[in-house]
């Protein structure tokens, strides 16, 4: 069964929800593993597509989406700022871009971006254009059509990310103060003015396989061709400080169906990669093609050259 549903996708056919069970459910998850690393060497090659971010603006976040560290619903312990300072985060991206990183995205808490905090970040993003030649990105909640036009035109942003998060019929499990349909209007208008979408979602916040799959159709549907997929790093204070960790097979499963459901797009490995660290090679060459590298939002990350080093040896290139 695995090898008829790998050549279905190979040949260019989607697999339906009910094929995606079935391989989520077979027992041979090596040569589901596998395979979903031949679809990635088919459709994306050997090369491993970097990005790095910088928290733009920190914490006191009016929503309460239950994983997160930057509401202030919850007692977290974090540093909250209203801006990033501008000399650490052009130093940070230009770095990033010398060791082989792409592209950089500026990322902000809250609902959406306020205009003001839009204006102080576009000479941020102008020194960095200015001083390398890393493509820029940015990450600032349900955005208005007119401000992702701002940021297009006036520093040439060429991807905005805004994950779904979880499947839509889980979501208000998991955050009440906004919705899922405002989310997918978000990276309808981004589509609209031809803007690239970065759109994934987080794995271990007590959604099950099928919504999984669901979240992983719902983003095809959307031609979304960079998905983050970040394991739930439990934050003490936050409604899921105690979620229940997933197995390493739940994980490997997830991320080789997410392959099989969106064959050419950049499977990113993002947050939570340091939990998997011993088995980080095998999640790689399970479908992965790209990584956000370096410090995650509030979360320290991994380092650059480590983590180059790392995919180097599971056979990508930089
Ligand atoms: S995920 Fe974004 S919108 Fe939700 S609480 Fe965190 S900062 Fe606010």
């Amino acid at each position: 069964m695995i090898n008829k549903y790998k050549q279905k996708v190979l040949s260019g056919k989607k697999l339906t929800f009910e094929e995606a069970v079935k391989l989520s459910n077979s027992e041979n998850k090596e040569e589901l593993y596998s395979a979903a690393n031949d679809i990635r060497i088919f459709f994306c090659g050997q090369t491993i597509d970097l990005c790095s971010i910088t928290n733009a603006k920190s914490g006191k976040c009016s929503q309460d989406c239950k994983w997160c560290s930057q509401s202030d619903a919850y007692e977290t312990e974090i540093d909250e700022y209203e801006l990033v300072e501008m000399d650490s985060t052009v130093k940070e991206a230009i770095e990033n871009a010398t060791k082989g990183v792409k592209r950089h995205s500026l990322v902000t808490s809250g609902r959406r971006v306020n205009d003001l905090t839009l204006e102080n970040l576009i000479p941020i993003y102008k020194e960095i254009k200015n001083k390398s030649d890393i493509s820029l990105c940015a990450s600032m909640g349900l955005i208005t059509e007119k401000q992702l036009l701002k940021l297009k035109t006036e520093v040439g942003i060429e991807h905005y990310h805004c994950n779904l998060e979880t499947a839509p019929s889980f979501f208000s499990e998991v955050c009440t103060t906004h919705t899922i349909d405002e989310k997918i209007e978000t990276i309808k208008n981004a589509h609209k003015l031809d803007i690239n979408v970065c759109s994934g979602g987080i794995i271990g916040m007590g959604e099950t396989m099928e919504h999984r799959i669901e979240l992983a159709i719902t983003l095809r549907d959307l031609h979304v061709q960079s998905i983050p997929i970040n394991i739930l790093n439990p934050v003490k204070g936050t409604p899921l400080e105690n979620a229940k960790s997933l197995s390493e097979e739940e994980i490997l499963t997830t991320i080789a169906i997410f392959r099989f459901l969106n064959p050419k797009a950049n499977l990113r490995f993002a947050g939570g990669r340091l939990q998997i660290k011993h088995f980080q090679e095998k999640a790689l060459l399970s479908g992965i093609s790209a990584a956000l590298t370096g410090d995650y939002l509030t979360t320290i990350g991994s380092n650059v050259e480590e983590d180059i080093k790392d995919f180097k040896k599971a056979g990508f290139v930089i």
